[in-house]
């Protein structure tokens, strides 16, 4: 690997690669830098624009990932942008805030008439995009990956929002052990609480679910008393800290529930602002959708991670990255052939000599 260094864009250039990207990868969390790192390996032109806002940024340690369990999360993503840029692939601190299909013009340095005007020979997939950043510089790429995460709703109650990825928790699987064997509480304020609750129960023999603006049905209370899970109603007013450190919960009419942490399920938003631009299609509940390769229906796009799938943890949102890159670095591979095709068949140029030549005087 090189020692290429990280470049700053400036503000109002045209980008730091004049004849464009191969692709521009918006967003450097797990799934964004593996997607960098496999293209930037498969020697393609790649810049990364980052906001720097990474979904799990408030947990002190990254867990559940196979030979990087406990490393902080900051530390898994600065492994991964060094590891992106020493393959050559350019890292952009910015926001991005549109991606804009281009007109039928091909792009890229891979291309033997890239960003001529007028090159219009016909290639699957689209025909390259412009990624604008705030504050006026704009990339050109021939294929986006769109990697940005997604943003957790938490629910309107005091003293909850500062202890997020501390002692107020959403994943089991990413702090249960932590907590383990320790009174644990699950604040219902969403239809999935009930399992969760029951879900929790795994970690700890001692949990309490306290429904607040949730309503257990008869079968949930007998599933909850079944698992062992205590219930306690009432709406909740707040969350206790004591010496840094969650102490419980305060219900609206005074009691106190002795508690160490608390698992609450995050409304959970795609950010994906980026896209709004491209009409790709979505589900019912307004997630992109996208093929096994994170394909969306534009042709073009790709979506990967947290953005297009909620349920990514760190791994699998860096192999969903990888999975994107492999499809893209196909796909720029059949418009090269297609390409080649092309102007291996067209007719040759008539030369300046013959065609004086052919001219009647
Ligand atoms: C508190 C907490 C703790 C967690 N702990 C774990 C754990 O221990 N183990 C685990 O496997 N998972 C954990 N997760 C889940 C984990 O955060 C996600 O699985 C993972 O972050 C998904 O990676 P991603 O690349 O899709 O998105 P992200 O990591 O969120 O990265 C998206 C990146 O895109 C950038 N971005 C967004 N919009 C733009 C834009 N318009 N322009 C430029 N850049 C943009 C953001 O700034 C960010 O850097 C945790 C989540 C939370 C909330």
């Amino acid at each position: 690997m090189g020692d290429k260094q990280i470049r700053p864009i400036r503000p109002g250039s045209e980008g730091v690669a004049p004849d464009g990207y191969d692709v521009v990868v918006v967003g450097a969390g797990a799934a964004g830098l593996n997607a960098a790192l496999v293209l930037t390996r498969a020697r393609r032109r790649v810049a990364v624009v980052d906001s720097g806002r990474p979904r799990n940024a408030p947990a002190a340690q990254l867990r559940g990932f196979l030979s990087r369990d406990g490393m902080a999360p900051a530390a898994l993503l600065a492994v991964g942008r060094e590891e992106v840029a020493g393959y050559g692939g350019d890292l952009i601190d910015a926001e991005v805030e549109r991606i804009e299909p281009l007109p039928d013009t091909a792009v890229g340095p891979g291309l033997p008439d890239a960003g001529a005007p007028g090159s219009d020979l016909p290639r699957p997939g689209a025909s390259g995009f412009r990624v604008r950043l705030a504050g006026g510089p704009v990339l050109r790429a021939r294929r986006v990956v769109v990697a940005t995460g997604l943003s957790d709703g938490l629910p309107e109650l005091p003293g909850l929002a500062e202890r997020w990825g501390r002692d107020v928790l959403h994943c089991p699987y990413c702090h249960g052990y932590e907590v383990r064997d320790r009174p644990l509480g699950v604040l219902g304020t969403h239809p999935g609480a009930v399992q969760q609750a029951l879900l929790v129960r795994q970690w700890s023999a001692d949990v309490v679910f306290l429904p607040h603006t949730v309503e257990p049905s008869e079968a949930d209370l007998a599933r909850l008393a079944a698992r062992g899970v205590r219930v306690v109603e009432g709406p909740v007013e707040r969350v206790l800290v004591e010496d840094d450190r969650l102490s419980g919960v305060r219900l609206a009419d005074g009691r106190v529930v002795p508690r160490e942490a608390v698992f609450v399920f995050p409304h959970m938003a795609p950010r994906d602002a980026p896209l709004f631009g491209l009409a790709c299609e979505r589900d019912a509940q307004g997630w992109v959708t996208t093929d096994g390769t994170g394909r969306t229906s534009v042709p073009g796009v790709w979506a990967a991670g947290n953005v297009a799938d909620p349920r990514a943890q760190v791994v699998t949102a860096a192999g969903a990255g990888a999975a994107a890159a492999f499809a893209i670095n196909h796909d720029l591979v059949d418009e090269e052939v297609e390409r080649a095709l092309a102007a291996a068949t067209a007719p040759a140029p008539v030369s300046a000599s013959t065609a004086t030549a052919a001219v009647p005087q």
